[in-house]
């Protein structure tokens, strides 16, 4: 009998700095995505989304418009219906409505004469427009995504790898599974989060109060206190407090809270029956990721751009490289997490394979 053994999932890489300089990076991305494109199904009736996150008000590590425009102009050559999107924030920012998002977008070089292409904003004004998949899985019974993504053909999923406080990095499977989401899908992923603060450590310096979008956090004894029925687990508190004083319950929680984003993202890539790639860009990989509304450092070296039609395979390959380069868990010394929940449990459900096998371009 022949054995019928599982390939591994094919990750497609490019070397790649930011010193190339924007035409060079340009160049890069559109091969890749030409390699780990050849398979999708576009027409010219295909509407073809781009996710990306637009950087919030302040950052600076976010995807460039400018390193866009090949790979914008390859898929225009297939159809005239290619947009750039992203769903609305939780959190307090200049990403929670449509309006503000856009002109974020703007601000950031995300014109119509630079990248050749739309905005449309995935879940409505204000984060409400949605749609239901039925999964039912452990986690999440039916997860609740942007319209716009469901309702688009092929969805290339465009990622600015970092680490993350909760997930310990973010990648292609965060930014499908809670980036695609709803306001109420986010509030759905977050609500495993429960965040105490240890008043050894508080100072009370108030910065927490400025970012919490809940207004959970009250003062008792000269310390900041979250109530925990007003609070929406965003985990805004958790970046923003220099002291170390935010705690989370990481054991509990943080598998929660990843094992529903990786059950998100499979609603999402189930839906798109197949019609969808990623791009991860392992360029300025920062601590946090692209919502904090500052300039953060890079904890590594820049190493490239990595494209699979497996979001699970394409994230275990960019935490290996970043692992390589870095010669150390640099994701877990930013953030004590876990970061395996998410990918072995993407597995689990069939989101994709941890096996996978490198291509260099
Ligand atoms: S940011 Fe940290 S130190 Fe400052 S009040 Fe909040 S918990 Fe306390
Ligand atoms: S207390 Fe922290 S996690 Fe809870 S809503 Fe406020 S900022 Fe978000």
């Amino acid at each position: 009998m022949i054995s019928q053994e599982k390939m591994p999932s094919l990750v497609y890489f490019v070397r790649a700095k930011r010193e190339d300089g924007d035409d060079v990076l340009a160049a890069k991305a559109e091969k890749v995505f030409l390699e780990t494109g050849l398979k999708v199904q576009i027409d010219d009736k295909s509407f073809v989304a781009l996710k990306i996150h637009f950087g919030e008000q302040g950052n600076t590590g976010y995807i460039k418009p400018q390193w866009l425009k090949n790979t914008i102009h390859q898929l225009k050559k297939k159809t005239s219906r290619v947009f750039l999107t992203d769903s609305n924030t939780l959190y307090v920012g200049k990403r929670s409505n449509s309006v503000e998002h856009l002109h974020l977008a703007w601000n950031h070089g995300f014109t119509p004469e630079n990248v050749r292409a739309p905005i449309i904003i995935a879940d409505g004004l204000k984060g409400g427009e949605e749609e239901e998949v039925e999964i039912n899985l452990k986690r999440v019974k039916t997860a609740k995504i942007g319209s716009v993504f469901l309702n688009s053909d092929v969805l290339v999923c465009l990622t600015h790898f970092t680490g993350h406080g909760l997930s310990g990095f973010g990648g292609a499977i965060k930014n499908l599974g809670m980036g695609c989401a709803s306001r109420a899908g986010k509030l759905d992923q977050h609500s495993e989060v429960h965040p105490w603060v240890n008043p050894k450590y508080c100072t009370d310096c108030g910065v927490c109060f400025d970012h919490c979008p809940a207004e959970a956090l009250i003062h008792k004894e000269d310390k900041a206190f979250i109530v925990e029925d007003k609070c929406i687990g965003c985990g805004e508190c958790l970046v923003v407090c220099n002291a170390g004083a935010v705690k989370f319950r990481w054991d509990s929680d943080i598998v929660r809270v990843q094992e529903k984003i990786s059950e998100y993202a499979y609603s999402l890539w189930k839906s798109l029956k197949g019609n969808a790639l990623c791009l991860n860009f392992l360029l300025k990989i920062t601590k946090d990721c692209d919502c904090m509304a500052k300039d953060e450092p890079a904890i590594v070296e820049d190493i490239g751009i990595l494209g699979s039609l497996d979001p699970v395979a394409i994230d275990q390959a960019s935490v290996d490289l970043v692992l390589e380069k870095s010669g150390k868990d640099i994701l877990k010394e930013g953030y004590d997490v876990d970061w395996s929940v998410q990918l072995k449990h993407g597995v689990k459900i069939g989101l994709g394979s941890r096996d996978y096998e490198i291509i260099e371009l």
